[in-house]
């Protein structure tokens, strides 16, 4: 990866950890669930309101690291709108994305490319994974708290 990609996602992740979109309770929400990375201390609540098939809004409240919460602000984004299939699709990809050891090509304007460096952080992947770990058990209806470990 050059340098100058490098920087630019760089910034996009400091940019949604500063200015988090759709930080909040989500009051209308059909399903939540809590999710936990003990090992850099990141909590987060993922809320999602379903309308039969369809994702129509989802929010989130997290206390935790830059990259934990930049992930948690992008993957809201890209998730609102889509049907719980695509959703869970977007999830396999993603971590296809920053764990494989062939990872798919993705179009630099990809939401998820952002995220691909953690790939060098294995550390950091645990906190890019929570989110949509969280959202997932959500999905399914998750009454117990997600942990990473
Ligand atoms: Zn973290």
């Amino acid at each position: 990866m050059s340098t100058d990609l490098r920087d630019l996602y760089q910034e996009i992740i400091l940019d949604h950890s500063r200015k988090p979109h759709n930080s909040g309770h989500l009051d209308e929400a059909t399903c939540e669930a809590q999710g936990n990375n003990p090992l850099c201390g990141d909590r987060i609540s993922v809320y999602v309101k379903l309308d039969g098939d369809r994702i129509q809004d989802a929010m989130f409240e997290a206390r935790g690291c830059a990259i934990s919460v930049a992930s948690a602000s992008m993957m809201t984004d890209m998730i609102k709108g889509m049907t719980v299939d695509d959703a869970k699709a977007a999830h396999a990809r993603f971590l296809e994305l920053i764990t494989d050891d062939d990872p798919p090509q993705l179009a630099d304007d990809d939401q998820l490319a952002a995220l691909i460096g953690v790939r060098d952080f294995p550390t950091r992947i645990k906190c890019a994974t929570l989110p949509w770990q969280t959202f997932s058990a959500a999905l399914d209806g998750g009454a117990d708290e997600v942990t990473t470990e």
